[in-house]
């Protein structure tokens, strides 16, 4: 059986038109119950044929990820435990959000990989090593889950605003998903997200960053955490193999559309990387590149190996940056009390970039 919600739209129309014999435009009508009417089968796509409704029904299916639980924060924050076909479980998180005009909005914070190769020493999904990538269907599966929960069924009216790549795992090392995922959420007769409302996390992979820059799909953040190669190699050690000013040289020339900046995610150690020389480094290192800073209180989870700064030297740290002109904000990761905030995402029951999903 097919997962129709594996192909992207171009996929479904050659294979709807040559597999089934069906004119091109029957797959731009299953396409929108898909993914804007959200359809969990065949029968409730009045539009399209029976004959075809039944045809479909006998080779493809229509899997969602499955909700597992459902875990709610005093901030309103919500971690989905969602579990895929094959019985492997990731996470996502719905983190809300006040609009200017009071009305609530929310982000959510995609998953991309069971697992994470990558092994960054503060981060929960990185203690879980790397499992298997998602496919298309199962990053888009969580948008679906969400919207649902929301009851988000205005395509024309999202309350579902915002979705970043910062849930588990690295998204450029499951480059080619994720890009077709981009591509599908781009679409105007799917789930239209513009590329405005995306931003790709990673913590720096040289190739994938390339492309991605290429395609336009997403903005892009970056997970710096350390203004030295030395530092970043002892928190981030596979990360840095790729060394910080090399990667910097590479961002300095990363396409970016007008007003676009770059985000550059810098988590706050207490005691390791959260002092006044690292400020003043941090603040070199982004200025050079036509970005902006969001600084992440740290929050210790069971056992972790790290400690929360304390507030006078966020402070301090935050006005260094400043007094140097560079923008930039403290971000209190959400959903702490429900293990959903930075690096705090694991998948395992009941509760996990591990998501630095302070608000977009
Ligand atoms: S911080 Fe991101 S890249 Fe690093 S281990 Fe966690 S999920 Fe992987």
């Amino acid at each position: 059986m097919i997962n129709l919600l594996d192909m992207t739209l171009p996929e479904l129309e050659s294979w709807m038109v040559g597999t089934l014999g069906e004119p091109g435009f029957r797959a731009v009508q299953v396409w929108q119950w898909l993914w804007q009417k959200m359809a969990r089968d065949f029968e409730a796509m009045t539009n399209v044929s029976r004959t075809c409704r039944q045809r479909l029904s006998e080779v493809a299916n229509i899997v969602w990820p499955e909700v597992v639980t459902v875990e709610q924060s005093r901030d309103g924050t919500t971690k989905f435990l969602l579990q895929l076909a094959d019985g492997k479980r990731v996470e996502t998180v719905l983190i809300p959000s006040e609009s200017r005009d009071g009305t609530r909005r929310w982000t959510q914070c995609l998953s991309s990989q069971v697992g994470c190769a990558m092994g960054c020493t503060f981060c929960s999904t990185g203690h879980m090593g790397f499992e298997r990538n998602m496919t298309m269907g199962e990053i888009l599966g969580q948008v679906l889950v969400a919207r649902a929960h929301l009851g988000d069924a205005r395509p024309d009216h999202p309350v579902l605003r915002n979705l970043v790549f910062m849930g588990m795992g690295e998204p450029l090392l499951n480059l080619r998903e994720v890009m077709r995922a981009l591509k599908s959420l781009n679409s105007d007769k799917g789930l239209n997200f513009s590329p405005r409302r995306i931003t790709v996390s990673t913590c720096g992979i040289e190739k994938g960053l390339r492309q991605l820059g290429e395609s336009g799909l997403a903005y892009l953040a970056v997970s710096l955490h350390a203004p030295t190669q030395g530092l970043r190699a002892r928190l981030m050690p596979k990360a840095a193999q790729w060394p910080l000013e090399e990667m910097l040289a590479a961002l300095q020339n990363y396409p970016l559309k007008t007003r676009e900046r770059i985000t550059f995610e810098y988590l706050l150690l207490g005691g390791v990387n959260d002092g006044p020389e690292h400020a003043r480094e941090l603040a070199r290192l982004a200025g050079s590149v036509k970005g902006k800073l969001n600084l992440i209180v740290y929050n210790p989870a069971d056992g972790a190996p790290y400690a929360a700064p304390t507030e006078e030297r966020v402070l301090a740290f935050e006005q260094i940056l400043w007094k140097r002109h560079i923008t930039a904000i403290v971000r209190k990761s959400k959903g702490q009390d429900i293990k959903a905030a930075c690096g705090q995402l694991k998948a395992a029951l009941p509760s996990s970039c591990g998501g630095q999903q302070a608000e977009a």
